[in-house]
Parts: structure tokens; sequence; C-alpha cells
């Protein structure tokens, strides 16, 4: 169609949307949604506090009230404060878009977060990946040199990564912290933190050049879409002056600030949720041909043996089964014959293991 040739990139016509299968009618794994909702008293007092928020006016921009809650309740320490975006999403765009200087670099270990990349390619930002190692470590040395011949201005860091769910050794990653210095910043981004329990939040003073990225997505609540980054002020700034004003609407401003008041309820789901993944690991190393990574998220990343009952053909054995869970075998050649599947709730583990067993047998 000429209008399009006329008017879209010939690198966003090359592009293929982000892809989101139709769940509907199955088991969903796919996602690293909490499958637990709120308790039935909660979602009645969530409904009225709801009923009552202002749709007709626009939100105010400064989100005070919401930060703070954020703040006090999610662990951002005294003195620092946060960028909101609707979802982390929005805020790796933001981040692209404030640091898209010409020729400007983007790094990331790969296989990583999908959005990184597509995130910077949007912006103008080249992109590089550098691969892990085989057992999904951080190739130190290989970043430590990417980053000497690069300059990216910013590096991201998913801590734990996805779709691996490990956690990256600490140490490298202050070792690649400091070697960025201050030619870029590094992104830590730490979405799946309630399962890991393990963080750079509390060492933000501790570095001028971090911004530690979380979501409340895996927490329950990606529906809402919201992210926030936490940052020395004077580089958050930079990045507000490129946040659409009003991008957290009233209804997800309403509802996050209701619900934090309630954390425990969201802290005692993700310790559930700990306690099941440690079981359903347990039970899938059990099975025969099935390697399972460590994982510190609320998903497992395992590998099936080539052949018969290879990723692709268990996966699509779990589709006729009603079971959806993610096929990353072909995202990453470290990635070779792995599913991904997001840990639930002792029943969904249960019918997704039943599934897997027979999808195995046949
Ligand atoms: N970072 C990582 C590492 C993720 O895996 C995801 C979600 N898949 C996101 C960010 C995006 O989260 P959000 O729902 O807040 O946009």
């Amino acid at each position: 169609m000429p209008l399009i040739e006329n008017i879209i990139r010939p690198d966003v016509r090359a592009l293929s949307a982000y892809h989101v299968p139709d769940s509907a009618g199955f088991v969903k794994l796919d996602a690293m949604e909490n499958p637990y909702t709120l308790p039935e008293p909660l979602r009645a007092e969530l409904g009225r506090r709801l009923a009552d928020v202002a749709m007709n006016r626009y939100p105010v921009p400064s989100y005070a009230a919401l930060k703070t809650k954020i703040c006090d309740k999610l662990g951002v320490p005294a003195g620092f404060d946060v960028v909101l975006g609707n979802g982390s999403d929005e805020l790796i765009s933001i981040i692209s878009i404030a640091c898209a200087k010409p020729g400007a670099k983007v790094l990331a270990p790969m296989p990583g977060f999908v959005m990184y990349a597509m995130s910077a390619r949007f912006a103008g930002l080249e992109f590089v990946g550098v691969p892990l190692k085989p057992d999904f470590s951080l190739d130190k040395e290989a970043m430590l040199a990417a980053i000497a011949q690069h300059k990216p201005v910013v590096t991201y860091l998913a801590y734990p990564n996805n779709p691996t769910g490990n956690l990256f050794n600490a140490d490298d990653m202050v070792e690649i912290i400091r070697a960025v210095g201050d030619t870029g910043i590094v992104v830590i981004d730490e979405a799946y933190q309630p399962f890991a329990q393990s963080s750079f939040m509390p060492r933000l003073s501790e570095f001028s050049n971090i911004v530690v990225m979380r979501t409340v997505s895996k927490l329950g609540l990606a529906g809402i879409r919201l992210g926030y980054m936490a940052a020395d002020a004077a580089l958050l700034a930079e990045f507000d002056k490129v946040r659409p004003p009003y991008n957290v609407n009233v209804l997800t401003q309403a509802a996050a600030e209701f619900v934090l008041d309630h954390a425990d309820v969201l802290d005692a789901q993700a310790e559930n949720l700990r306690a099941e993944r440690a079981k359903l690991a347990t039970a899938l190393q059990a099975l025969p041909g099935i390697e399972v990574f460590p994982s510190a998220a609320n998903f497992l990343l395992i590998r099936l043996a080539a052949g018969k009952n290879n990723a692709d053909s268990v996966f699509s054995a779990l589709l006729d089964r009603k079971v959806l869970i993610k096929n990353v075998g072909k995202m990453h050649p470290l990635l070779e014959n792995c599913l991904r599947v997001t840990v639930s709730t002792p029943e969904e583990n249960q019918l997704f293991l039943d599934a897997l067993k027979a999808s195995l047998a046949s």
C-alpha cells in the first residue's frame, strides 16, 4: 500500500508485532502472572474506592501520594524518588527516547527481555546483545569487552533474568557498573524481585549510574500496568521530561494506592509462589529427559531432550491439552529446546505436570 510505504519506517514495516497468543480456555502459564486475586472483602472495598475516583479529571501528574506509598512499601531507600510508568515497558521506552543521541548504543546480555532491543530500535538506537554463558551466567569478560568497544549509553541487567530465571552474580554486576562509569547508565530490571528477595535497591547510593526498575505486574497487578524506576534525582528529572504527563491513569493510581495499603497480602502470595516453585522444580526434575534450571523468579525454564519429545512437540502437545506455556526454544541458540512455565497455584501446577507427563508419553 503506497501510503504505508510512504510514511512508515522500513525497519518498522519489517517487524512483526509483539505476539500475545489467545489464551481463552487455557490454563494460562505463559506470562508470569500471579494466579491469585485479592481476597473478596478487599475486592469489594476496592470496588467502592474505584467508584469514587474522579474519572472526569486528568490525573495529577506529580503522582505524589502514590510515589510516597511505593517508596515506603516497596523498599525505595530514603532520599530517592521514583518515576512511574504505564508498566515497566513504558519506562524502558522513556529511557530509550531520552538516551537516543545519534549513534548511541544499548547493550544487554542475551537471551534477555525482548523489549530492551525492541524499544532501543524504535528510538533509533543500535542494540548490542552479548551472549550469556551456556549455564546462563554473565560472561563478564565479554560484557566488559563489549562495554569498552561500544560505550553503551544504556546497559540492561535483569535481576533475575527473563527468560532464564537466574540471578546474575552481584560482584560481576558491580564490575560492569563500574566499567560503564559515567559514560552510561546500568538499568537493573528487578521485575521478578518479589521472588528473588535479592536487590540492588538498597545499594542505590553506592553508584551514581544505576537505575533500579520494578513493576507491580508479577506481584499480582499485571492488569493495572504500573512500573517504577528509582535513581539519582537529577537523572530522574531528565527522564521525567520524556514521560507523557498523564501516563498513569486515575484507576491504576487508586487501585495501586489501595492495594499497597494491604501489601502483606501480596507478600504472602509471593511467599506461596516461592514455595510452589520449589515443589514444581522437584516434580519436573523427576521426569525423564527434562533439565530444570535454577530460578529466582516466578517461572521455571526447562530443557527438553532432542528427538521425539523436543520443545516444539511438547509445547504443541500441551496446547492440545489446553495448557499454554511459552516456547522460547527459537528465541536464542542458548535456549535450544527450552520451554518457560509460570509457577501458579498447586492446582494449576498439577494440571501442567499431568499434561506434561501425558505429552511426554504420547
Ligand atoms: N522486565 C522484565 C525482565 C520482564 O520480564 C517484563 C515482563 N515480561 C517486564 C520488564 C515488563 O513488565 P511490565 O508488565 O511492568 O511492563
